[in-house]
């Protein structure tokens, strides 16, 4: 495989990320290439090859004019809506230093595109403007607050607003805010980001006030690197880029030839009519409508974050009630479908700043998705998209992500065993016995629903809810599991932590689960040790007194670090080395550490067991350490170590196939059951399904413990790119599997 060439996968993919960027159409890429081979000339030459490279450029001007309503004005071609905004603000902010208007501010929409707030913040710093960068608010359906406008915009140096969002797709109504505007300033510079609006809505910018309007190529099917700006007659202008004197010497440069022959070719299929690449708005209509039915009919449970008659038909945003955004974002990444969580250009961000702005609740804003097609979508692309959105619901079915409707519900996906479940860096625990009795250790709020649901489908009896030791929102979520799944909890009087008055023990199966006083991170902390029939601990559940490499924070209130070394000496009489450590966070994403791995980690731990230092030595240290760490950490609960780097083993796609040869060699898919139940990658690798094992890392711990790896066999390890099936091959080789590999860039690079 070559570097830069990936393959698609053996499953097409289903595309539904428009909004972030759109596949160049065959006949646009055709004369983009045609342009780079054939009539590749500069248009500053004087020579025929540079005539007519000229004229394709001015008449692709021609054709933007046509396009966008401006028989008036400039049109200059750009690198995309990014540098256009950045000539408009610099453009704006120059002139406005001839003009000083008191207390100056500049307006934009809360729920522009993070370019504009940025640049105008930008300029106005590095020309020393000074003035006050004001977001206009929006009300719930993400419509600009007019008063707003109202109230500022005689003292505004500019005013930044969007025609149709890039998250929700919901459109503002520009002839109100132009009337408010000039109402009242006739002269404030007023930008329109129009990338989204291209292709989806008629634009007639010379019949508006609007000084300077953004456009972008690569958001409609035209190459990136290419884009326009459209600049009011007698707008302030100053060229952004100098040089060479080309665009009439407003922005240098040679020309980007071959991305604007890609406009050329997109602006002719705009303008025929008797074209059908691109669609009505009806059949836009039909399409978002038909995409809403399959989501609904998969999911259930969906709040919609726009009011679609707000909205262009091209964006739907929606958050699943029950399930995360990662969840479902990795679920349809699996089954080839590729949507978006919020916008593409600020993943990472925890919250959608648009559905934030629009006053959705955090859990909407939190697990947005936003699914987006372009235009030119077709009937077929619809009928693909829908039909591989509604093959998803057998695989949710199956793993307990929805509650089935069947009376026979499949249960493919057992949750028998331990399952670790983490929201950021807290866990909660649940372990199902062989007769379905489970417990769940420390639940955290934001999983109750997933909870609900395995308890459901499983028909799990909830032998315990406990805590390891009381945070006020786990009391709550105690007391919300425990409401939710009533039926399911055995009845009984309980403690403050959950564990049942008086009893010695909680009998699941042949184990049997203990309950000790741990104290030392907070003074009610406990630890519930699983021992099997012999007595010996299989799975520790400690809270917050041991982390993976690392112990819990001693400095808050109730913590005591005497309690915790005497914690830990009391704990360790009871582990043997294969010992299973969970707590209750795992800041590092250790799914899976032994009681021998967790003292080799730890040095403050080991030396306390190992008897190298006293008690007393331990409580210098650990006040020591933990006063050290507690100004700027977000690890509140504890503190670990970092952890040695394992070098793991990394192997690409074919050589990783060709060991799979190997009758030792396995496949191990490090991702969740539905994501895995999504696609098949025995067929993939070619081989049996017997060697390939479904391990996500919230069952590692489970699989390491219960034998389901073998130390003398070879692992590969796979994820979707690579980065998740890294850590749990690392943690594996931290375990002491000597042959575990690395499968390099994960599914995404597989062909
Ligand atoms: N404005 C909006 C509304 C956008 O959606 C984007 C791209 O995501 C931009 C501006 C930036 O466009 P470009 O990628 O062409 O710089």
């Amino acid at each position: 495989m070559s570097d830069f060439l990936l393959h698609d996968e053996p499953v097409k993919q289903v595309y539904l990320d428009a909004n972030a960027t759109t596949p160049v159409l065959p006949c646009i890429a055709d004369v983009v290439s045609h342009t780079m081979q054939i009539c590749f000339g500069n248009p500053s030459s004087p020579h025929i090859t540079g005539i007519q490279a000229k004229h394709l450029l001015e008449q692709t001007r021609q054709k933007a004019r046509t396009v966008i309503g401006a028989s008036n004005g400039d049109i200059l071609f750009t690198s995309g809506a990014t540098e256009g905004i950045q000539t408009a603000v610099v453009s704006t902010l120059i002139n406005a230093k001839k003009y000083p208007v008191k207390n100056p501010v500049l307006l934009y929409g809360a729920t522009e595109h993070k370019a504009v707030p940025n640049t105008l913040k930008h300029w106005n710093s590095v020309l020393d403007i000074n003035a006050e960068v004001l977001a206009i608010p929006v009300d719930s359906n993400g419509i600009l607050d007019l008063d707003f406008i109202a109230e500022h915009i005689n003292n505004a140096l500019m005013i930044c607003t969007m025609a149709v969002n890039n998250e929700t797709g919901v459109y503002q109504d520009l002839p109100a805010i132009e009337q408010v505007i000039r109402s009242r300033n006739k002269n404030v510079s007023w930008m329109v980001d129009c990338v989204q609006a291209l292709g989806k809505q008629a634009l007639a910018l010379s019949d508006t006030t609007i000084d300077y309007a953004p456009f972008s190529g690569h958001k409609l099917y035209a190459p990136k690197g290419i884009g326009f700006l459209y600049i009011r007659s007698d707008s302030a202008y100053t060229p952004f880029i100098a040089g060479g004197g080309q665009e009439s010497g407003m922005r240098s440069g040679t020309e980007n030839l071959p991305g604007i022959a890609g406009l050329n070719k997109l602006f002719s299929l705009l303008l025929d009519k008797s074209d059908s690449t691109f669609k009505s708005v009806d059949v836009l209509n039909s399409y978002r409508s038909q995409l809403q039915s399959a989501i609904v009919d998969t999911f259930g449970n969906i709040t919609f974050n726009h009011d679609f008659a707000y909205s262009v038909p091209t964006t739907l945003n929606f958050a699943v009630n029950d399930l995360t955004s990662k969840e479902v974002i990795d679920l349809f990444d699996a089954a080839g479908i590729r949507v978006s969580g919020g916008s593409a250009c600020s993943t990472g961000a925890s919250t959608s700043f648009v559905l934030d702005a629009m006053g959705a609740s955090k859990w909407q804003s939190e697990n947005a998705i936003r699914l987006s097609f372009g235009p030119a979508a077709t009937q077929q692309d619809i009928d693909n998209a829908c039909g591989r959105i509604r093959a998803l619901r057998t695989i949710l079915q199956a793993n307990c992500l929805i509650v089935s409707d069947s009376t026979t519900p499949q249960q493919e996906v057992c949750a028998l065993g331990l399952t670790q479940f983490r929201h950021q860096g807290a866990c909660s625990w649940l372990y199902v016995s062989d007769d379905k009795h489970a417990v769940i250790i420390d639940p955290i709020i934001e999983l109750i629903p997933r909870f609900e649901k395995i308890a459901n489908t499983q028909d799990l009896t909830i032998s315990a809810v406990l805590n390891t030791h009381l945070h006020q929102e786990r009391e709550s979520a105690t007391n919300l599991l425990t409401s939710v799944l009533a039926s399911r909890v055995v009845k009984g009087e309980v403690d403050s932590l959950g564990w049942p008055v008086g009893a010695a023990n909680i009998s699941l199966a042949n184990d049997a689960l203990e309950k000790v006083a741990t104290p030392g991170h907070s003074k009610d902390s406990v630890s519930y040790l699983l021992k099997n029939s012999s007595g010996e601990t299989r799975y520790c559940f400690c809270g917050d007194l041991i982390l993976p490499a690392g112990l819990g924070n001693t400095s808050l209130m109730g913590g005591d670090a005497k309690a915790m070394a005497r914690s830990i000496l009391v704990i360790s009489e009871q582990l043997n080395n294969i010992s299973i450590i969970c707590s209750g966070h795992d800041y590092q994403q250790c799914f899976a550490m032994n009681w021998a791995v967790q003292q080799s980690q730890t040095p403050l731990l080991n030396a306390l067991v190992s008897g190298s230092i006293s008690v007393d030595e331990f409580v210098i240290e650990k006040q020591q350490y933990d006063a050290s760490k507690q100004v700027n950490n977000t690890q509140l609960c504890g503190y670990v170590n970092a952890l040695p780097e394992v070098d793991t083993l990394q192997l690409n796609f074919d050589d990783a196939k060709i060991m799979l040869n190997t009758s030792d060699v396995y496949l191990i898919d490090t991702r969740e059951p539905y994501e895995h139940g999504a696609n098949n990658v025995a067929q993939l690798f070619n081989i049996l399904d017997e060697k390939t094992l479904n391990i996500p890392l919230s069952r590692m711990a489970n699989a390491v413990f219960e034998g389901q790896l073998n130390k003398n066999n070879k692992y590969i390890l796979l994820c979707r790119s690579g980065n998740r099936s890294k850590i749990a091959a690392s943690n594996l080789m931290q375990l002491g599997y000597k042959a575990v590999y690395n499968l390099n860039g994960g599914l995404a690079l597989s062909n």
